[in-house]
């Protein structure tokens, strides 16, 4: 345990906003100018070398975000799935779950109709658009789908850190299909990683005393990770700007791109809108009966960050960060979090859904209910399979457009778009996960009060700051810190408040 005594500061209302507030201020005022520095440089025309300058401390904080995951990701599952018995585990589970379906599934059916209302596609696009190749992007639905579930139940989880199994074909000269192969790609498989750590957690609650030291030693890593993470958010408020800056400099063809796609886009952001504002928080309310704008505001600096970043698994640690300034139960967020990064994306199943159809009528192609269908059921499973990294959702919607018989090699046509309609779909991904943890967090919330009653108690009356710390050591697992806010009247210190964290 760790205890850190603060004295009650300032009551000046602007200097409290502002120390609490400061880190977003100062981020919102980083997009501004990410973006407004972006748009007037490209007027200058900068070198190669200056734009490389210029996104370089963006790629730095991006480092800096990519290198929590994977401890993040494995501590907070451990350690928060063995404080929990099977039954606390299996009623947060089952909650996840159907929040995840209802909300990945409203997503999809909310995608199809705004396509099919606003139409924004016209074979005439087709013609104009501007392309980008791809190589060989036509791998097919089944192929992928048992990709999925051969990194979920990974043979090696050192090489899951790094590296995951992906079916690659082989060609004749023609271009036919002569044979097939599993080849390893560069990129932490996340999926192998969860199952491994979800397991080793509901284990851990399990096994007793015996697994103790290996708990401690997850919540250890847990602690001292969420320190870091807060370290490196302050890095945000320069590398924030830095990546928008340089993805606004670095892209071709915007104007061509916004006049010729300009409804599709238009369309997404329709989708994504209505997905944001007015479903998830009218799920929230149902749950829970809170204010979900609040809750919603809450997260800013982690919406601003998948704005930056285009990527939800970058982005967890400042949404873990968030959910606990929101007072969401650690024991929450630590299971439901990192499990919904990687399969609930809401953005992402409402771009595959809509995208494919706007493809779809590209093509002069007019779907009938099954084709419908199809869709539904295929952008809901290449959502699932999306990582959580830029443009993956690009990649997995090979799926759905197989399915419907289209070409893949078509996906090129929005290519020059995703990069902007990634970082609005990341950031509604980031916020279904975070209200997916509210959501449940409400609906279990007497049940683990209820366990907290039953837990020993701990009488801070009348007790001396080293006593109460050796008391609290007992009680509390490693790694927890409560942070206690004095209040200095006159001789007296009186301890006004308790956080632990
Ligand atoms: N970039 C998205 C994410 O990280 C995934 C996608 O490409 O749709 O959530």
């Amino acid at each position: 345990m760790n205890l850190k005594l603060k004295t009650k500061a300032n009551s000046n209302p602007v200097a409290r906003w502002l120390k609490k507030n400061l880190l977003l201020f100062l981020t919102v005022i980083g997009v501004i100018v990410g973006i407004v520095g972006g748009t007037l440089l490209r007027f200058a025309e900068p070198s190669r070398t200056v734009i490389k300058l210029i996104s370089f401390p963006g790629e730095l904080f991006m480092n800096m975000l990519k290198c929590m995951i994977l401890p993040l990701i494995a501590s907070s599952l451990v350690s928060g799935l063995c404080q929990l018995d099977a039954k606390s585990s299996g009623r947060l589970g089952s909650r996840a779950m159907l929040y995840y379906c209802l909300t990945t599934t409203h997503a999809v059916i909310l995608g199809i109709i705004i396509v099919t209302i606003i139409h924004p596609g016209d074979p005439a696009i087709k013609a104009n658009a501007p392309h980008e190749s791809l190589a060989h992007a036509n791998i097919s639905a089944l192929d992928k789908f048992m990709d999925l579930l051969r990194n979920m139940f990974t043979d090696n989880i050192v090489h899951s850190m790094f590296a995951q199994k992906q079916t690659i074909y082989n060609y004749d000269d023609n271009g036919t299909i002569i044979g097939q192969g599993l080849t390893t790609e560069d990129g932490m498989n996340v999926l192998g990683l969860i199952t491994f750590c979800i397991v080793m957690g509901l284990v851990l609650s399990k096994i007793g005393q015996v697994g103790k030291p290996l708990a401690d030693l997850f919540h250890a890593i847990d602690a001292v990770i969420t320190k870091m993470v807060m370290i490196i958010m302050w890095f945000g408020v320069v590398g924030i700007p830095s990546l928008i800056a340089g993805k606004m400099l670095e892209v071709t063809n915007l104007w061509l791109t916004a006049k010729t796609l300009g409804m599709f886009i238009v369309t997404v952001i329709t989708g994504l809108a209505i997905q944001c504002f007015i479903t998830l928080p009218l799920i929230l309310f149902i749950g829970s009966r809170q204010n979900p704008y609040r809750f919603l505001k809450g997260l800013s600096q982690a919406i601003l960050t998948a704005l930056a970043t285009s990527s939800s698994a970058a982005t967890l640690p400042i949404t873990f960060r968030c959910l606990n300034n929101l007072k969401i139960d650690r024991r929450v967020t630590k299971f439901v979090l990192p499990v919904g990064a990687m399969v609930n994306m809401d953005g992402t199943a409402l771009y595959e859904a809509t995208a494919s159809i706007f493809i779809a009528q590209m093509n002069g192609m007019s779907l009938s209910f099954g084709q419908v269908l199809t869709v539904s059921i295929t952008a809901t499973l290449a959502s699932i399979g999306a990582a959580a990294i830029p443009s993956a959702g690009l990649v997995t919607m090979i799926i759905v457009l197989s399915a419907l018989g289209l070409p893949a090699t078509d996906i090129s046509l929005i290519f020059t778009v995703d990069w902007f309609l990634d970082r609005l779909r990341t950031a509604t991904n980031v916020v279904g996960d975070a209200f997916g943890c509210g959501f449940v967090y409400y609906l279990c919330k007497d049940h683990l009060n209820e366990i907290d009653e039953n837990a020993p108690k701990l009488d801070i009356h009348g007790m001396d700051i080293d006593t109460l710390e050796k008391q609290a050591d007992q009680i509390t697992p490693e790694g927890t810190e409560i942070s206690l806010e004095k209040a200095e009247k006159g001789e007296n210190i009186q301890i006004s408040s308790i956080r632990v964290d």
